[in-house]
């Protein structure tokens, strides 16, 4: 099964993400946790690319270099972990792009949609947790943490991305699962356990 985590920045996707591994683990599965951008070594290095403050690309080369991280991460690990009977745990992934470059940048979510349907195939993912979170709230959880070109961004632009996220979840509604992500991490946690459990990847 192929599990992504999703929502703006500061909302705890990769404590979660984490948490999710340790306890599919302890379920006995076997499991790979990778993020996007990265997750490759081509990965890693677009996304420095990405997230350079000095000067990063724009606009569609933005989205097309989101989504050139994404064909490779799918093609060195995604797919053939699955094939492999893995479980795929991903923080951020194509949702990310549709509220972020689609969205909140303005490029539009159907197009971003008709690109990345080229680059995923039949491997959408099976579900997605989307951590939603009032930016105001989650940007004062990355005060005095990193703060790389995005998390400086205006407040306005994190709103946007939430208001992203809320179309693509009406866009995607049995895949992805909307879960308060203002409660503590251990009540979050809680939710998405029972969010899996009840789409069977548990
Ligand atoms: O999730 P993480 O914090 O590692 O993401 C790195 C940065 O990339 C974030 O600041 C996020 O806002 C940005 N990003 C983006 N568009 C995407 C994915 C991430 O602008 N499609
Ligand atoms: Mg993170």
């Amino acid at each position: 099964k192929f599990i992504t985590i999703e929502g703006p920045d500061g909302a705890g996707k990769t404590t979660q993400a984490e948490k999710i591994v340790q306890y599919l683990k302890s379920k006995g599965k076997r499991v790979i946790s990778t993020r996007e951008p990265g997750g490759t070594a081509l990965g890693e290095q677009l996304r420095k690319v990405l997230l350079d403050p000095e000067g990063s690309p724009v606009s569609n080369a933005e989205a097309l270099i989101y989504a050139a991280c994404r064909a490779q991460l799918l093609e060195r690990m995604v797919i053939p972990a699955l094939r492999e009977g893995f479980t795929v745990v991903c923080d951020r992934f194509v949702d990310s792009s549709l509220a972020y470059q689609g969205w909140a940048r303005g490029i539009g979510i159907n197009r971003i949609l008709q690109l990345n349907k080229w680059v995923i195939g039949s491997y959408w993912p099976d579900i997605t947790i989307l951590l939603d979170v009032d930016p105001a709230v989650s940007l004062g959880r990355l005060v005095g943490g990193r703060k790389d070109r995005l998390e400086s961004e205006a407040l306005e632009f994190h709103q946007k991305v939430r208001e992203g996220y809320m179309k693509v979840r009406e866009m995607f509604p049995d895949r992805i699962r909307i879960i308060d992500a203002s409660q503590p991490a251990d009540e979050v946690f809680r939710q998405i356990v029972a969010e899996l459990e009840k789409a069977g990847v548990v």
